[in-house]
């Protein structure tokens, strides 16, 4: 077993309580299972636990959310407009001061080392990006000095990391010298994403990619991102388009309210009854699909847990 061990901590992930966890200096984590005397490698975690956030010193809009996005997986976590999923984002990124936001309880913990308390830039450093919605990206600057941008605190070096950029998003190769503002909307979520890939990360977080982009493209977005996932990268999902989300993540975690109100694993959730009403878009006879405003603005609201 390489490395220096840091800390030990419980078992706060859950499962057996024999097994002791804890974090070398590589980064990665180890268990210790009593009953069979022995270390073992376990892949990381970024772990949002307890999370309370208040906008304006007053306005208390995330109230406990706690969840995991386990090394290697992609992770959703969807919810109705408000739900408080954004602001969850700007947490684990560091972007609340920005927006006025505090982080009054809670903690956000990457590979067993809390990261509440480090700067947007440091995050980033740790491996942690952040697409945000709406894809913003430099209008007037080209796609190749997006990309330069988004390498700023790269892990890694500039020219590789692009080349791997291109490979993975072959249409942002071809546009490499054009204005980015003049690109399709779906061409600048690419650009987006791949910024944020020149970083490097081992946790992509993105905030609803599919947002207002045609069939053809939500399908060429959830590819790229199984492409990114299947090359190493852990992905946190936000998204209202749930069809996409639960079909390709491992798991899945519902938020109303400020609050996590369900999780399941996504092949459970893509078969939960509430979830198909709500989310997915499924009457009861389970084959027609109303559309996305309809669900957005269904009436009959239905407390998850009550
Ligand atoms: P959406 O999909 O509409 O973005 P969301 O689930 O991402 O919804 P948030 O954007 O996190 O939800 O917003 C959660 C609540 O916090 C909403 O009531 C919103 O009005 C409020 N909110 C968000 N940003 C701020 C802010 N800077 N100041 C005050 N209130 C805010």
């Amino acid at each position: 077993m390489g490395g220096r061990r840091l800390k030990e901590g419980g078992n706060r992930a859950g499962g057996d309580p024999e097994i002791r966890r804890s974090v070398l200096w590589s980064g990665r984590s180890v268990a210790y299972h009593g009953g069979r005397q022995r270390w073992t490698e376990e892949p990381g975690l970024l772990e949002v636990a307890n999370l309370e956030v208040v906008y304006h010193d007053v306005i208390l809009v995330l109230r406990g959310v706690s969840f995991q996005v386990p090394d290697g997986q992609i992770v959703a976590l969807l919810g109705a407009n408000g739900a408080g999923k954004t602001t969850v984002l700007r947490a684990i990124s560091g972007l609340l001061d920005v927006h006025n936001g505090d982080m009054t309880k809670g903690e956000i913990i990457l590979d067993g080392t809390p990261i509440h308390n480090a700067s947007a830039a440091a995050i980033v450093g740790r491996g942690v990006t952040q697409v945000l919605e709406g894809r913003r990206v430099f209008g007037e600057f080209t796609v190749e000095e997006n990309l330069r941008v988004g390498a700023h605190t790269a892990r890694g070096d500039l020219s590789g990391q692009m080349d791997r950029v291109y490979e993975l998003f072959p249409i942002l190769a071809d546009r490499r010298k054009s204005t980015a503002g003049y690109l399709s909307g779906g061409e600048q979520q690419m650009l987006a994403m791949g910024r944020a890939m020149m970083s490097n990360p081992r946790y992509l977080i993105l905030d609803e990619p599919s947002l207002g982009l045609a069939p053809i493209l939500v399908q060429r977005i959830r590819d790229l991102i199984v492409d990114i996932n299947q090359q190493g990268t852990s992905i946190l999902l936000v998204e209202q388009n749930a069809t996409m989300a639960l079909s390709i993540a491992q798991h899945g975690y519902i938020m109303e309210t400020g609050k996590i109100v369900m999780d399941k694993p996504a092949a459970e959730l893509m078969k939960d009854e509430d979830v198909q009403e709500f989310y997915l878009g499924l009457h009861s006879g389970g084959e027609e699909r109303k559309s996305f405003r309809d669900v957005k603005h269904y009436k009959r609201r239905k407390r998850w847990l009550s």
